[in-house]
């Protein structure tokens, strides 16, 4: 889809939901629009539909991605119902379940993605003594979107921007929850032990460290040049120290190295929460004794910048006449 026509497609939706609720007014009933969210998200994963029902979605082969030429199907669920991976022969490997929003009149939105293996599913239902597997928390690990918490990358960004535009109105926004993650790109409704201790530490720091959060890591930026660089990721915690480095006369650019590390099982307890404070700050006070005093203008100087070790950059251009 280009862009014109996703825009054209984000209008004629948004004209479709006026028109489908002052139908539902008139009817006193809500519009059937059971496949529409369906159809799109098997247009964002590059599904060729060639079956196309009410009991078993859209079902169809992936024609790109990481599963081309798995056999899926993508199906609509309103909360709590069990799980339809069976799909008619020949079988599915994968299956996709679109969660829709709470309020169900708006089946044309899109809450959350998730895609299992059809094997793990019927594992699953063996393991509970034949019961379908039903909406659980445990889906998170299997989202696709928003966020991802699913090793499968089967949504390409173009296509994600066409599943932002139908995004269930709840889940796009929704306040960030997570200090550790402020632009609320890995959403979930429990934290990991490594994204509890990041949250911990950013509450604990003041100023507040500027954070960044990749999938599988946070980092905190505190004190800029002055401070401190802390990398947490799944199992370590990092402390750096920043650092400048010159890639030539006129070009600099932040860097840092290591200066610490710790197991985040270890951080866990309170006395291993004060210890990654304690390496925090000495990692601080490492960085500043770097710095020295300008013998012209008193004032002290990140190491990188330094004209000579006791003259600052700006008096050296002031007083000595250096040109860089
Ligand atoms: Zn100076």
């Amino acid at each position: 889809m280009t862009q014109d026509e996703l825009s054209d497609f984000a209008d004629a939706l948004r004209r479709r939901r006026a028109a489908d609720d002052d139908l539902s007014r008139i009817l006193g009933l809500p519009v059937e629009r059971w496949n529409l969210c369906e159809l799109v998200t098997a247009r964002a994963l590059d599904v060729e539909v060639e079956l196309s029902s009410v009991e078993w979605g859209q079902v169809g082969v992936f024609r790109s991605g990481p599963l081309a030429g798995s056999r899926v199907s993508v199906r609509f669920y309103s909360a709590m119902e069990p799980l339809r991976p069976t799909a008619p022969e020949p079988p599915c490997d994968h299956h996709v379940a679109i969660l829709g929003p709470p309020d169900t009149r708006f089946p044309e939105l899109i809450h959350g993605i998730y895609l299992f293996e059809v094997a793990w599913i019927f594992e699953e239902m063996e393991r509970s003594g034949g019961l379908m597997a039903q909406v659980d928390e445990a889906w998170d690990a299997f989202k696709v979107f928003p966020g991802s918490f699913s090793p499968w990358k089967v949504i390409q960004s173009e296509a994600r921007g066409l599943l932002y535009q139908v995004q269930d109105h709840a889940v796009r926004s929704a306040p960030p929850r997570h200090s550790a993650d402020p632009e609320n790109r890995y959403p979930g409704r429990s934290l990991l032990p490594f994204e509890k201790l990041a949250e911990k530490l950013v509450q604990s720091l003041a100023p507040p460290p500027r954070v960044t959060r990749a999938r599988d890591a946070v980092q905190l930026e505190w004190k800029d040049e002055r401070g401190t660089v802390v990398l947490i990721t799944p199992e370590e915690i990092q402390t750096r120290i920043p650092r400048v480095e010159w890639l030539g006369p006129h070009e600099a650019r932040s860097t840092s190295r290591l200066d610490s590390t710790m197991k985040v099982s270890q951080a866990q307890s309170r006395e291993g929460f004060l210890e990654v404070l304690g390496r925090i700050r000495a990692s601080v006070r490492k960085r500043l004794s770097l710095y020295r005093t300008c013998r012209l203008c008193g004032e002290r100087f990140p190491p990188e910048y330094g004209c000579t070790r006791d003259t600052c950059d700006s008096c050296a251009r002031k007083h000595l006449g250096v040109i860089h």
